[in-house]
C-alpha cells in the first residue's frame, strides 16, 4: 500500500490518503510540540520510537478485547490505518497526580489514587483543549450516550491492560490519553497514538521520568528518555 495525497499534517504525524478509500497512512515525526504548540522542538529518533510502539501496544490491546485502528506496520515511520472520523474528545486516565491534574486542584504530583480517573477535554486547539463533562459533549453532539460508554469502558480496559504490562517492566504509568474513532459502520476503535508523547512512565525503582514531561519541562534527557521506554517495551 501506497501513500497517495496528503490529508492533514498535525503536530506529530502526517496522514496520508491510500488507493483504498477506507485506509490511510500515518507518517511520526521527530517534531514534539507542547502546550499547545507554544513550545516547538524536535526529539530525534522520536517519531520511530512512537510508530513501533504505538503499534506495539495497539496489537497488545486488541489481544485483550479493545478494537483499534492498526492494520499494518509499513515502516519505521509509516502504519496503515482503518480510517476514521475521530471523535472530538481527548479521553484522559490517570493513576496517580500529575501535570495539569496536581495543577488544577493543588495537589503535589505523585499521589497514587484508589481508583483511576478519567475526563475528557473538547479537541479544538483553537480553544485550547477545554475539560468537559459527558453532559456537555453531549449537548454539544460530540458524541452518543452510547458512544461514551464504550469509550469509557475501553478507556479502564486499555489502563488495565497497560498498568500491568508496563510494571512487568518496571514502569508506572502515571495517566495517559486516548482519541478514539468511528469507522463507516459506527463502531468505536481505538485511534491516533499510545506513546511516550501520550503517557506518563515513571521508573519504578528511580521515579525518573521516562516520557514527554522531559521536553516539557527542559529537563534534558529527552532522546535518552525515548530510547529507553522503548527498550524495555522491545524486552531488551
Ligand atoms: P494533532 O492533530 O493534535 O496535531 P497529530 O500530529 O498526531 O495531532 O496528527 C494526527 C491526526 O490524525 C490527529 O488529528 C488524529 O486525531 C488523527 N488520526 C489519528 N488516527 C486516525 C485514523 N485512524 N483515521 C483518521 N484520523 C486519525
Ligand atoms: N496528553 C496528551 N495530549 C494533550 C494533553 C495531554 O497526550 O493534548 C497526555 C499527557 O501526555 C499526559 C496525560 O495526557 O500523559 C495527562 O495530561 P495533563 O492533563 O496532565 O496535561 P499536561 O500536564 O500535559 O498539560
Amino acid at each position: 500500500m501506497e501513500k497517495k495525497e496528503q490529508l492533514y499534517e498535525g503536530k506529530a504525524k502526517k496522514v496520508f490518503a491510500t488507493e483504498d478509500p477506507a485506509l490511510c497512512i500515518v507518517s511520526y515525526k521527530d517534531d514534539a510540540t507542547a502546550f499547545n504548540g507554544l513550545k516547538k522542538g524536535t526529539i530525534a529518533g522520536k517519531g520511530v520510537v512512537n510508530n513501533r510502539m504505538s503499534n506495539l501496544l495497539m496489537r497488545l490491546l486488541e489481544q485483550n478485547g479493545v478494537p483499534t485502528h492498526l492494520v499494518q506496520e509499513l515502516s519505521e515511520r509509516d502504519t496503515l490505518v482503518k480510517k476514521v472520523q475521530i471523535v472530538p474528545l481527548e479521553v484522559i486516565v490517570r493513576n496517580v497526580s500529575a501535570g495539569s491534574f496536581a495543577k488544577r486542584y493543588g495537589v503535589p504530583e505523585g499521589i497514587v489514587f484508589d481508583e483511576p480517573t478519567i475526563e475528557f477535554s473538547y479537541k479544538c486547539d483553537a480553544l485550547d483543549d477545554p475539560l468537559l463533562n459527558t453532559y456537555h459533549a453531549l449537548a454539544l453532539k460530540l458524541a452518543t450516550k452510547e458512544e461514551i460508554a464504550t469509550i469509557e469502558r475501553y478507556a479502564f480496559r486499555v489502563n488495565e491492560v497497560l498498568k500491568e504490562y508496563f510494571l512487568h517492566l518496571g514502569v508506572r504509568l502515571i495517566d495517559f490519553k486516548l482519541e478514539f474513532g468511528r469507522l463507516p459502520d459506527g463502531t468505536i476503535v481505538l485511534a491516533d497514538e499510545i506513546s511516550p508523547d501520550t503517557c506518563r512512565f515513571w521508573d519504578a525503582e528511580t521515579g525518573e521520568k521516562l516520557d514527554k514531561d522531559r521536553f516539557r519541562r527542559d529537563m534534558g534527557g529527552v532522546e535518552d528518555a525515548y530510547r529507553e521506554i522503548f527498550k524495555r517495551v522491545k524486552g531488551e
